[in-house]
């Protein structure tokens, strides 16, 4: 299966968030790359080391991932904690693992500091959110790997059409 989709683990309802919990995305499309066999779940919080649950984290000052990537930022949880470590080893064995599994595409849920392709969060822990990426979402798409959100199923699925399967 050529074209194969990294996922969000926990899209798949996997329990792996940092509250001990799943975030399942039900759409027909996602069935049926399920059933195709083209769906590679994958969680960079917990491929980095990190425990679940564990404490949620954001990029600090309203940075994105570029400023984590060049030092100017670090991923602090709401602890203080520093697990920028962890943030960006996850996002690296993300792209191996994708390129390890013949994935081109990537499907990940918003806001997250690791998987947050539309938006994240500003580090205030207080739910404002700016546009930016997240860790993971950075170094795929640095690596050539297109990532869509959980909001662009549909796009993905446009994408695809016409593709060799
Ligand atoms: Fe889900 Fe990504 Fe957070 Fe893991 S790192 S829980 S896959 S959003």
């Amino acid at each position: 299966m050529s074209h194969r989709i990294l996922i969000s683990a926990c899209l798949l309802g996997r329990p792996v968030r940092y509250d001990g919990k799943g975030k399942p995305l039900h759409h027909p499309a996602i069935e049926r790359w399920k059933a195709e066999g083209r769906l590679v779940a994958f969680c960079p919080e917990q491929a980095g080391g990190l425990p679940t649950p564990r404490p949620p984290a954001e990029i600090e000052q309203a940075m994105d991932a570029d400023d984590v990537l060049a030092g100017r930022a670090r991923v602090i949880e709401n602890t203080g904690a520093d697990v920028t470590a962890a943030f960006v080893e996850g996002g690296r064995k993300a792209v191996e693992f994708a390129r390890a599994n013949g994935c081109t595409f990537a499907l990940l849920i918003d806001g997250s500091p690791s998987c947050g392709s539309g938006f994240i969060y500003d580090g205030s822990f207080s739910g404002k959110r700016h546009p930016g990426e997240g860790v993971t979402t950075a170094l795929l798409r640095q690596a050539g790997i297109e990532v869509f959100s959980d909001r662009e199923v549909e796009d993905l699925e446009s994408r695809l059409v016409g593709l060799h399967p």
